[in-house]
């Protein structure tokens, strides 16, 4: 489960191309992160992964089975958004239990799902209190909760740290690094940050103007970076 693969992507925009054709596999329980500077594609080709918008040509293919014209809701993967996303006025218990009460799961495997992302997230005594009353870092872990109760396939998550504060954000790199651990599942994780890409991933694809500049581990950019992009935005300078 999780793999995921692009085959001659593109993505226009009206007249605009921001995604020329585009290959790219992603594999079973890899931690991918599609790094580059702003503007160069990352949010959009996350999106297309996540069929909230249509790829203009080729195919998206989520465990071989063909995607692209799959509705969002049943891809089997979970867009994980930045914290403000969650209901003020509900408690943390019933914000992760939402997207599993809009689908009318069973509330004996609804109960069981939340206890587990609970206890994986450390969240278990802040069940019933709401988000205003948790520090940012609870919060985006409500928020990653609200993802992981669906099981999904893959999660994918764009920025979600960039609201917080320095010491938060190395704190919660370190909690999603450690909950892909326990988790295992394929995650794709959209940061302009080099240091997030080289401490997180397992893979780093870098994106230029919405083409690849390279995929490898953070070693093999660090070490042998394929170009001067890729080398002046991550590499050892030669
Ligand atoms: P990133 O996430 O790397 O900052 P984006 O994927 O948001 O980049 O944007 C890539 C390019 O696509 C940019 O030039 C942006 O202006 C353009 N773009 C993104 N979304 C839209 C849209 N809905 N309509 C028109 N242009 C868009
Ligand atoms: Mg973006």
């Amino acid at each position: 489960m999780g793999r995921i693969t692009l085959d001659k992507v593109t993505k226009s925009f009206g007249e605009v191309q921001v995604i020329p054709p585009l290959d790219l596999t992603i594999d079973e329980g890899e931690f991918v992160v599609f790094v580059g500077p702003s503007g160069c594609g990352k949010s959009t080709l996350l999106r297309l992964i996540a069929g909230l918008e249509d790829i203009t040509s080729g195919q998206i293919r989520i465990d071989r089975q063909d995607a692209t014209h799959v509705p969002p809701a049943k891809r089997g993967l979970a867009m994980v958004f930045q914290s403000y996303a969650l209901y003020p006025h509900m408690s943390v218990r019933k914000n992760i239990a939402f997207p599993l009460k809009m689908a009318k799961m069973d509330p004996a495997e609804r109960d069981r799902r939340v206890d587990y992302a609970a206890k994986v997230l450390n969240l278990t005594d802040y069940m019933d209190r709401r988000p205003g009353q948790l520090s940012g870092g609870q919060r985006q872990r409500v928020a990653i909760g609200r993802a992981i109760v669906r099981e999904p396939a893959a999660f994918l998550f764009d920025e979600p740290l960039s609201n917080l504060d320095a010491a938060l954000r190395v704190n919660m790199r370190l909690e999603i690094s450690e909950l892909h651990n326990t988790l295992k599942t394929t995650m794709i994780y959209v940061t302009h940050d080099q240091v997030e890409a080289m401490t997180m991933a397992d893979k780093i694809v870098v994106l230029h103007a919405g083409r690849i500049e390279q995929v490898g581990s953070p070693l093999e950019l660090y070490h042998t970076p394929r170009n001067t992009f890729v080398a002046g935005f991550i590499g050892s300078p030669k």
